[in-house]
Protein backbone atom coordinates (compact mmCIF):
# COMPACT_ATOMS: atom_id res chain seq x y z
CA UNK A 1 0.00 0.00 0.00
CA UNK A 2 1.65 3.17 -1.03
CA UNK A 3 -0.49 6.10 0.09
CA UNK A 4 -0.20 9.83 -0.73
CA UNK A 5 -2.40 12.45 1.89
CA UNK A 6 -2.71 15.96 1.19
CA UNK A 7 -2.45 16.69 5.41
CA UNK A 8 0.04 13.85 6.56
CA UNK A 9 3.35 13.66 6.30
CA UNK A 10 4.86 10.55 4.41
CA UNK A 11 6.96 9.52 7.79
CA UNK A 12 3.15 9.37 9.47
CA UNK A 13 1.76 7.30 6.71
CA UNK A 14 4.29 5.15 7.21
CA UNK A 15 4.06 4.53 10.64
CA UNK A 16 0.21 4.20 10.71
CA UNK A 17 0.97 1.75 8.08
CA UNK A 18 3.29 -0.37 10.15
CA UNK A 19 0.54 -0.67 12.46
CA UNK A 20 -1.22 -2.65 9.99
CA UNK A 21 -0.38 -5.96 11.46
CA UNK A 22 -0.68 -5.61 14.80
CA UNK A 23 -3.99 -4.10 14.50
CA UNK A 24 -5.47 -6.63 12.35
CA UNK A 25 -4.29 -9.36 15.54
CA UNK A 26 -6.20 -7.58 17.47
CA UNK A 27 -9.19 -7.02 15.67
CA UNK A 28 -9.13 -10.59 14.54
CA UNK A 29 -8.95 -11.46 18.69
CA UNK A 30 -11.90 -9.25 19.37
CA UNK A 31 -14.10 -11.03 16.77
CA UNK A 32 -13.08 -14.43 17.39
CA UNK A 33 -13.83 -14.33 21.38
CA UNK A 34 -17.58 -12.62 19.71
CA UNK A 35 -17.56 -15.89 17.25
CA UNK A 36 -17.46 -18.45 19.79
CA UNK A 37 -20.15 -16.59 21.64
CA UNK A 38 -22.48 -15.80 18.67
CA UNK A 39 -21.95 -18.93 16.57
CA UNK A 40 -20.85 -16.88 13.92
CA UNK A 41 -17.39 -16.50 11.53
CA UNK A 42 -16.95 -12.50 11.52
CA UNK A 43 -13.06 -12.84 12.65
CA UNK A 44 -12.63 -14.64 8.81
CA UNK A 45 -13.62 -11.13 7.01
CA UNK A 46 -10.93 -9.81 5.63
CA UNK A 47 -10.01 -6.45 6.74
CA UNK A 48 -8.41 -3.42 5.00
CA UNK A 49 -7.21 0.14 6.50
CA UNK A 50 -7.00 3.14 5.14
CA UNK A 51 -6.65 7.00 5.84
CA UNK A 52 -10.42 8.45 5.72
CA UNK A 53 -10.68 11.56 7.88
CA UNK A 54 -14.90 11.37 7.58
CA UNK A 55 -15.49 7.78 8.24
CA UNK A 56 -13.94 6.38 10.96
CA UNK A 57 -14.68 2.38 9.68
CA UNK A 58 -17.82 0.01 7.94
CA UNK A 59 -18.87 -3.44 7.31
CA UNK A 60 -19.51 -4.27 3.61
CA UNK A 61 -21.67 -7.46 3.05
CA UNK A 62 -20.60 -9.36 -0.09
CA UNK A 63 -22.58 -8.34 -2.87
CA UNK A 64 -22.46 -8.54 -6.73
CA UNK A 65 -19.08 -8.18 -7.66
CA UNK A 66 -18.30 -6.82 -4.02
CA UNK A 67 -16.49 -8.84 -1.43
CA UNK A 68 -17.14 -8.92 2.25
CA UNK A 69 -14.84 -6.87 4.28
CA UNK A 70 -14.33 -4.64 7.36
CA UNK A 71 -12.48 -1.29 6.85
CA UNK A 72 -11.20 1.02 9.12
CA UNK A 73 -9.52 4.45 9.12
CA UNK A 74 -5.51 4.33 10.42
CA UNK A 75 -6.61 7.90 11.73
CA UNK A 76 -8.86 6.50 13.93
CA UNK A 77 -8.02 2.75 14.79
CA UNK A 78 -4.19 3.67 14.82
CA UNK A 79 -2.45 3.59 18.00
CA UNK A 80 -0.34 6.60 17.50
CA UNK A 81 -0.34 9.41 19.95
CA UNK A 82 -1.44 11.04 17.08
CA UNK A 83 -4.81 9.70 16.68
CA UNK A 84 -5.60 10.96 20.56
CA UNK A 85 -8.27 8.10 21.27
CA UNK A 86 -8.97 5.88 24.21
CA UNK A 87 -8.10 2.40 23.86
CA UNK A 88 -12.04 2.15 24.77
CA UNK A 89 -13.14 4.42 22.08
CA UNK A 90 -10.82 2.40 19.62
CA UNK A 91 -12.78 -0.89 20.70
CA UNK A 92 -15.68 0.59 20.37
CA UNK A 93 -15.37 1.40 16.96
CA UNK A 94 -14.50 -2.38 16.25
CA UNK A 95 -17.58 -3.63 18.02
CA UNK A 96 -19.80 -0.72 16.25
CA UNK A 97 -18.74 -2.46 12.67
CA UNK A 98 -19.30 -6.21 13.97
CA UNK A 99 -22.44 -5.53 15.11
CA UNK A 100 -23.12 -4.00 11.34
CA UNK A 101 -21.42 -7.76 10.49
CA UNK A 102 -24.17 -9.45 12.98
CA UNK A 103 -27.18 -7.73 11.49
CA UNK A 104 -26.32 -9.02 8.34
CA UNK A 105 -25.58 -12.43 9.64
CA UNK A 106 -27.83 -13.79 12.76
CA UNK A 107 -31.50 -13.99 12.93
CA UNK A 108 -32.74 -10.71 14.24
CA UNK A 109 -35.61 -11.34 17.09
CA UNK A 110 -39.11 -9.62 15.76
CA UNK A 111 -39.61 -7.35 18.42
CA UNK A 112 -36.44 -5.82 17.91
CA UNK A 113 -37.09 -5.13 13.93
CA UNK A 114 -39.42 -2.24 14.32
CA UNK A 115 -37.04 0.29 13.63
CA UNK A 116 -35.43 0.07 10.32
CA UNK A 117 -32.13 1.05 8.56
CA UNK A 118 -28.23 0.84 9.01
CA UNK A 119 -28.45 1.87 12.76
CA UNK A 120 -31.93 1.07 13.78
CA UNK A 121 -33.41 -1.30 16.37
CA UNK A 122 -31.91 -4.62 14.89
CA UNK A 123 -28.05 -3.07 14.89
CA UNK A 124 -28.86 -1.62 18.65
CA UNK A 125 -30.40 -5.00 19.53
CA UNK A 126 -26.74 -6.56 17.99
CA UNK A 127 -25.17 -3.55 19.86
CA UNK A 128 -27.21 -4.75 23.41
CA UNK A 129 -25.64 -8.04 22.84
CA UNK A 130 -21.71 -7.32 22.61
CA UNK A 131 -21.70 -4.41 24.67
CA UNK A 132 -21.05 -1.60 22.36
CA UNK A 133 -22.34 1.56 22.29
CA UNK A 134 -25.73 1.95 20.53
CA UNK A 135 -25.16 5.35 19.13
CA UNK A 136 -24.54 5.87 14.92
CA UNK A 137 -21.97 8.43 15.71
CA UNK A 138 -18.44 8.53 17.27
CA UNK A 139 -18.14 10.73 20.65
CA UNK A 140 -14.98 11.39 22.34
CA UNK A 141 -15.17 8.58 25.57
CA UNK A 142 -18.39 6.73 24.36
CA UNK A 143 -16.40 4.23 24.22
CA UNK A 144 -15.90 4.39 28.48
CA UNK A 145 -20.01 5.17 29.09
CA UNK A 146 -22.52 2.53 30.75
CA UNK A 147 -24.75 2.04 28.07
CA UNK A 148 -29.08 2.28 28.40
CA UNK A 149 -30.25 -0.48 26.18
CA UNK A 150 -33.17 -0.85 28.00
CA UNK A 151 -34.12 2.44 26.84
CA UNK A 152 -32.37 2.60 23.51
CA UNK A 153 -34.53 -0.72 22.62
CA UNK A 154 -37.70 0.35 23.64
CA UNK A 155 -40.08 1.07 21.21
CA UNK A 156 -40.80 4.61 21.18
CA UNK A 157 -43.89 4.94 18.50
CA UNK A 158 -46.39 5.89 22.10
CA UNK A 159 -44.59 9.17 22.46
CA UNK A 160 -43.59 10.61 18.43
CA UNK A 161 -41.79 13.25 20.41
CA UNK A 162 -39.04 11.33 21.82
CA UNK A 163 -38.26 10.65 18.34
CA UNK A 164 -37.55 14.18 17.22
CA UNK A 165 -35.79 14.61 20.31
CA UNK A 166 -33.71 11.83 19.54
CA UNK A 167 -32.93 13.05 15.88
CA UNK A 168 -31.79 16.64 17.00
CA UNK A 169 -29.99 15.30 19.72
CA UNK A 170 -27.80 13.31 17.21
CA UNK A 171 -27.67 16.24 14.43
CA UNK A 172 -25.79 18.02 17.47
CA UNK A 173 -23.81 15.54 18.90
CA UNK A 174 -22.82 14.30 15.01
CA UNK A 175 -21.74 18.43 14.42
CA UNK A 176 -20.14 18.28 17.72
CA UNK A 177 -17.78 15.14 17.13
CA UNK A 178 -16.98 16.05 13.44
CA UNK A 179 -15.63 19.88 14.26
CA UNK A 180 -13.63 18.48 17.55
CA UNK A 181 -11.78 15.24 16.57
CA UNK A 182 -8.35 16.15 16.60
CA UNK A 183 -6.75 16.02 13.13
CA UNK A 184 -3.82 16.72 13.88
CA UNK A 185 -0.51 17.12 15.95
CA UNK A 186 2.35 18.79 17.98
CA UNK A 187 4.71 18.88 14.66
CA UNK A 188 2.52 18.46 11.69
CA UNK A 189 3.58 21.03 8.53
CA UNK A 190 0.22 21.95 7.41
CA UNK A 191 -0.28 24.71 4.00
CA UNK A 192 -2.31 27.28 4.05
CA UNK A 193 -4.07 28.63 1.01
CA UNK A 194 -3.04 32.02 2.26
CA UNK A 195 -0.35 31.94 4.65
CA UNK A 196 2.00 29.22 3.29
CA UNK A 197 3.43 26.60 5.00
CA UNK A 198 3.42 26.30 8.83
CA UNK A 199 4.06 24.48 11.60
CA UNK A 200 1.66 22.83 14.24
CA UNK A 201 2.93 24.41 17.77
CA UNK A 202 -0.26 23.62 19.68
CA UNK A 203 -3.53 21.83 19.80
CA UNK A 204 -7.00 22.81 21.89
CA UNK A 205 -9.66 20.49 22.02
CA UNK A 206 -12.79 22.57 22.73
CA UNK A 207 -16.12 21.52 22.97
CA UNK A 208 -17.34 21.63 19.44
CA UNK A 209 -14.03 22.65 17.54
CA UNK A 210 -10.01 22.10 17.73
CA UNK A 211 -8.12 25.37 17.69
CA UNK A 212 -4.82 24.73 15.87
CA UNK A 213 -1.64 27.32 17.03
CA UNK A 214 0.36 27.57 13.88
CA UNK A 215 4.17 28.91 13.40
CA UNK A 216 3.77 30.62 9.94
CA UNK A 217 6.89 32.55 8.49
CA UNK A 218 5.66 35.61 9.00
CA UNK A 219 3.88 34.78 12.69
CA UNK A 220 1.78 32.57 15.05
CA UNK A 221 -1.56 32.31 14.23
CA UNK A 222 -4.70 30.63 15.96
CA UNK A 223 -6.93 28.52 13.44
CA UNK A 224 -9.93 26.34 13.63
CA UNK A 225 -9.65 23.17 12.45
CA UNK A 226 -12.11 23.39 10.69
CA UNK A 227 -11.51 25.95 8.06
CA UNK A 228 -7.94 24.43 7.63
CA UNK A 229 -9.66 21.02 6.62
CA UNK A 230 -11.63 22.59 4.67
CA UNK A 231 -9.27 25.18 2.60
CA UNK A 232 -7.70 21.68 2.64
CA UNK A 233 -10.18 19.79 0.52
CA UNK A 234 -10.82 22.92 -1.88
CA UNK A 235 -7.08 23.16 -2.59
CA UNK A 236 -5.05 19.86 -2.11
CA UNK A 237 -1.43 20.81 -2.78
ZN1 LIG B 1 -22.42 2.31 11.74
Amino acid sequence: MHTEHPLLSKELIRQLENEIPTLTLEIRALYQKLDQKLNLKGALVPITFGFETETLGSYTPAGEGIEEQFHFSLLFAGYMDAVKITREDRTDLFLHEYAHYMQYNMEIPKEHTWKPGKHGSAWKYCCSLIGAAPSEYYRFNKGREKHDYKKELRNPWSDPNAALRDIRRREREYQNSRNNTVRFSVGDVITHPDFGEGTVTDVTRLESSVRLTIQFADRIRKIDQKWLLRSAYKKPQ
